[in-house]
């Protein structure tokens, strides 16, 4: 009874777009920095959730423990659940370089921003100055920005982009489909 209560107000909340078929959600949607907007619904009692994620119960199935629900469409507002499938964090990092790469001069959410434009797309890039691995670690590393600057030979303008996922395009985007990750799931 729950579930048929929650799939009408699902239903509710998302117009289809004929040309590409995804089902683009119309309800509120979770923002957080770093990753594209996403649709959220409540569900239960006050609970907040994914709306994809929960399109992907509705319609699909159970999703296991720990499993990412991605997008085939790359459209993360996207809750049609016949563009959804599984995969683990790694399987969605190798879909994101893979789609990354064959989308080579696009711009980070369609905005080019000058910062952007070197390094957004990785090492795929001619012009970038770091590798992945590179940018990764300097994601994850706790030295100050003034001595990644200095280790890796890069201003610290691209240090700070790196850091706040404004630019490095393979990273932050591969890191919008894991979301088992997210604090909303
Ligand atoms: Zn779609």
């Amino acid at each position: 009874m729950r579930n048929s209560t929650l799939k009408s107000r699902f239903e509710d909340k998302f117009i289809p777009e004929p040309n590409s078929g995804c089902w683009i959600w119309t309800g509120a949607v979770w923002n957080t920095t770093g990753h594209v907007p996403r649709g959220k619904i409540v569900v239960g009692r006050k609970v907040q959730r994914l709306a994809y994620r929960v399109a992907y119960e509705l319609y699909v199935g159970k999703i296991a423990k720990g499993l990412s629900v991605c997008h085939k469409c790359d459209n993360p507002i996207c809750v049609n659940p016949s563009h959804l499938f599984l995969g683990t964090s790694a399987d969605n990092m190798r879909d994101k370089v893979r789609k990354g790469r064959a989308k080579a001069g696009s711009g980070y959410n369609g905005k080019p921003r000058s910062d952007q434009i070197t390094y957004n797309q990785g090492e795929a890039n001619g012009r970038s100055q770091l590798t992945n691995n590179q940018a990764k670690l300097i994601l994850t590393s706790s030295l100050p920005v003034s001595k990644l600057s200095e280790k890796y030979g890069v201003s610290r303008r691209v240090i700070n982009s790196i850091k706040s996922r404004r630019s490095w395009k393979l990273l932050s985007s591969g890191d919008q489909t894991c979301d088992t990750r997210f604090a909303l799931i």
